[in-house]
């Protein structure tokens, strides 16, 4: 079976095609600027890699010209060789703990909750409506971010602010990056051989979360009500005293969405060093000694152990730590220090495994206390295997 997976963002349009018999890449490509000058696409397929500027006014423009390519290239020779599509889908409120078949009442729900992703929900609104519109009778399939940490308790979820908000506005933790933490843990699942195990799965890119993980069920993680929670990232604070934005606000006359905008935007990685929010920049500015570069990476460290350490309790000791996304998977440096950091709860590493990067790797000694590995996120490959599996569940092949 072949099945598309679809990343529909703003103005990007990302696919993965997949022969599901083996799980294997048949193309993959990237559409950008939709809706934008110089948009542009590119296609990978058997080998090669096709790029082309083009104008793309709206997503149904995208996948227009992705389908007449995939039969152009002769990378499949008919529409209907496609038997799926599955959408990464943003937010799904505490409606959706699972994968869903996209119904009608779906795309409202998802029209409904937009106020929770404003980015996010229309876009993946954009990218089902444009394939619904060119192949109507292909089933297709939501996997949504937030369904993962559905599994949490009130305790985790609550936050120690008037009830009503919760009832009333629907303000609780949420949590992101499910489908890439719970890919994680299917992927300990397989190495362990078990089920039952406690494991902290770090996905650390220019966006960034944590998972605390039980018998492959999200106990808590660091993204909250909205993304900008948890972890330092690139762009984003993570954390920070509330308090600190209207006193911001007050000095710099912002008012209360351009002050989330620097916090979203220009804060994290890029906002301390005042340089780069790419990991790969700061750690070269260290290497400068550069004193504004050093603190950001020092605290970008310091929140992920902070985190782990405070996961490690919760769930009473872990079994495995996993790194995964851009810097989860390539950047040895940071993972040396996050793990010197974790050294007294007996975690040991093997210098010469870490300087591996963007591949599977057991970073641990064989005397580790705890295992810890690199495993190359494919958030892609899992919402293709739920949607064959909700295919096949479902009669709808
Ligand atoms: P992602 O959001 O998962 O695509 O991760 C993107 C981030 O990964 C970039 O902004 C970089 O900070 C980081 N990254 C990618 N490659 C490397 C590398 N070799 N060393 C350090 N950081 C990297």
């Amino acid at each position: 079976m072949k099945i598309m997976s679809i990343n529909a963002g703003s103005s990007s349009l990302k696919f993965c095609l997949f022969n599901m018999d083996n799980e294997s890449v048949i193309a993959s490509g990237l559409f950008e600027r939709i809706g934008i000058e110089k948009s542009n696409y590119y296609i990978k397929y058997n080998g090669e890699k096709i790029e082309q500027e083009v104008e793309l006014t709206n997503h149904s423009d995208a996948v227009k010209i992705l389908l007449e390519k995939l039969i152009d290239l002769a990378i499949i020779k008919s529409l209907n060789e496609i038997d799926g599509i599955g959408h990464r889908l943003v937010h799904g409120k505490d409606k959706y703990k699972n994968s869903v078949i996209i119904t009608d009442e779906v795309i409202k729900d998802l029209e409904n909750f937009k106020e929770f992703a404003p980015l996010h929900n229309p876009a993946n609104v954009l990218g089902i409506k444009a394939f619904k519109n060119v192949l109507p009778d292909v089933p297709m399939i939501g996997v949504f971010d937030t369904a993962f940490h559905q599994t949490m308790s009130e305790e985790a979820y609550l936050y120690p602010v008037p009830y009503k908000w919760y009832t009333d506005y629907g303000v609780r933790k949420y949590g992101f990056h499910g489908t890439s933490h719970r890919y994680m843990s299917l992927c300990m699942k397989e190495i362990l051989g078990k089920e039952d195990f406690k494991m902290i799965s770090c996905h650390i890119g220019n966006g960034g979360s944590l998972a605390a993980i039980k018998n492959m069920k999200c106990i808590d993680t660091s993204m909250g009500f909205t993304p900008l929670a948890g972890i330092m990232m690139g762009t984003r604070s993570g954390e920070i005293d509330s308090s600190i934005i209207p006193y911001v606000m007050e000095k710099e006359g912002k008012n209360a969405s351009e002050i989330i905008n620097d916090l979203n935007k220009n804060s994290g990685l890029l906002g301390m060093s005042e340089y780069s929010n790419d990991m790969r920049d700061i750690l070269a500015k260290c290497e400068e000694q550069d004193k504004k570069a050093i603190n950001a990476k020092n605290k970008y460290v310091r929140r992920i152990v902070d985190y782990i350490a405070q996961y490690y309790v919760l769930l009473g000791g872990v079994d495995a730590i996993v790194f995964t996304a851009g810097v989860g998977e390539n950047s040895s440096p940071i993972r040396r220090e996050i793990c010197e950091k974790l050294a007294c709860l007996g975690i040991k590493i093997d210098l010469d495994a870490n300087n591996k990067h963007g591949e599977f790797v057991k970073l641990s000694t064989d005397d580790s206390k705890i295992a810890v590995y690199v495993i190359p996120t494919n958030e892609e490959l899992l919402i293709a295997r739920d949607t064959i599996s909700l295919i096949n569940r479902t009669g709808l092949n």
